[in-house]
């Protein structure tokens, strides 16, 4: 990574202004999933131990600009100071006089978490004096929020403009180690597994990758509009019909290409998508009329978990199918399984994209492999090929 990152910086003493991502969900004033807070434990201990002063902000749900006591970070808090066994005093607001005084009073080794920064309009318009303000309170800056690093916000980039060095934290550090690793310098075969329910949200990723991979093996909603544009009969399956011919030029470009796209060869249909009810196998360009596909098939299944199996870096966004609903979850399952034996033998697997990410932790996985990405969003832009203004703005190493 040619960006800075907190072990090549001075934290002792310092007031370490710290971008997290503690938009966790909540259910009655309680963090339901602390996964987000666990996954920055790293780089807050870090900043304790060697004697810093970590002040943390960011964003939890959409208050569009206004106070909102429902969506205060107060939970975040309270979870925080559990998981560090350590007091962790929360701000009354993320700017201002209080916040400042807050700060001014921290001994090195204590954490105070700001207040929700969307409470703030200028947020998200990533507004100069805003991002100004809270460039105040630090002496440097940590972005550790890669799920916010695809967006120009005051937090994430602005601020950046007004305190220096601006460094990776350890989580940031990771998931770019992962994802840039795996696209920029990877161990081949080189393998992406791509499925979800709509071409047009991955055709960005598809044009990256066509070139750079040796083998994408598609799955999920989007392989039906690729089998209708080549004229197979899909039923009642998904369909996005004004990309027809984006997905015939996309094969197109694939056959030209170094690249194999491999569609599935057979589904499971069904009448209807809920559970109970009853499925069948077909092939992927076969599917009856008045029937949908719902997953991909037991051929196919046995075809990518070979692939899977052969390559040496594998990166996978999209359920292979409907995986919500049991019936439908045996394709997205076995090519969790087969990342995981291939992690055992030694490949690098990446998993990125928030259904993805939830499937994995579904089926009790999530740790077997190499890295899932905790950005959704950032790290399917990351797979598009974009530059992520958050990481775009830290200081060069
Ligand atoms: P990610 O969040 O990992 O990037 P997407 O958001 O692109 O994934 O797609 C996830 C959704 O795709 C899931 O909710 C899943 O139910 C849906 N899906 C997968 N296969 C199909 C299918 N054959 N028909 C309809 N929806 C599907
Ligand atoms: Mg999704």
């Amino acid at each position: 990574m040619n960006k800075q990152t907190i072990d090549q910086v001075e934290l002792s003493g310092k007031r370490v202004l710290v971008r997290v991502d503690f938009n966790v969900p909540l259910d009655e004033g309680k963090v339901t999933d602390d996964t987000r807070i666990r996954e920055s434990l790293p780089t807050i201990k870090k900043i304790m131990q060697a004697g810093g002063k970590a002040i943390l902000m960011s964003h939890l749900g959409r208050p569009k600009g206004k106070k909102n006591p429902d969506m205060s970070l107060m939970p975040a808090a309270v979870r925080l100071a559990e998981l560090l066994g350590r007091p962790v005093t929360m701000a009354p607001d993320c700017i201002g006089d209080e916040v400042v005084k807050v700060v001014n009073a921290m001994q090195p080794g204590q954490v105070v978490l700001l207040e929700n920064l969307r409470f703030y309009a200028e947020e998200e318009k990533n507004d100069p004096e805003f991002a100004k303000k809270l460039a105040k309170l630090g002496d440097l800056y940590v972005n550790d929020a890669f799920g916010s690093a695809h967006r120009a916000h005051a937090s994430t980039e602005g601020v950046t403009q007004f305190i220096k060095p601006a460094v990776a934290g350890y989580l940031m550090q990771k998931e770019l180690e992962y994802l840039g690793k795996a696209l920029a310098n990877p161990a081949r075969p080189f393998v992406a597994v791509l499925g979800g329910s709509k071409i047009s949200g991955k055709i960005d990723v598809i044009e990256n990758l066509l070139g750079k991979v040796d083998a994408i093996l598609v799955g999920g909603g989007m392989a039906y509009t690729f089998y209708k544009a080549q004229g197979g009969e899909i039923g009642e399956s998904i369909l996005e019909s004004d990309k027809l011919d984006l997905a015939h030029e996309l094969l197109g470009k694939a056959e030209s290409s170094k690249t194999d796209l491999i569609l599935p060869p057979d589904s499971r249909v069904c009448d209807e998508l809920k559970s109970g009810v009853a499925t069948s196998v077909s092939a992927s360009d076969k599917v009856p009329s008045g029937k949908l596909a719902a997953d991909i098939g037991p051929e196919t299944e046995k075809l990518y978990a070979a692939k899977i199996l052969a390559a040496k870096t594998i990166v996978w966004n999209g359920p292979m199918g409907v995986f919500e609903i049991d019936e439908f979850a045996s394709g997205t399952r076995k090519v969790a399984e087969a990342l995981v034996q291939a992690t055992k033998a030694g490949a690098v697997t990446v998993v990125g994209g928030g259904d993805s990410a939830a499937a994995m932790e579904k089926f009790g996985l999530a740790k077997e492999v190499s890295h899932v990405s905790t950005g959704g969003g950032a790290s399917l832009e990351f797979l598009e090929g974009k530059q992520l203004p958050g990481v775009v703005a830290l200081t060069d190493a």
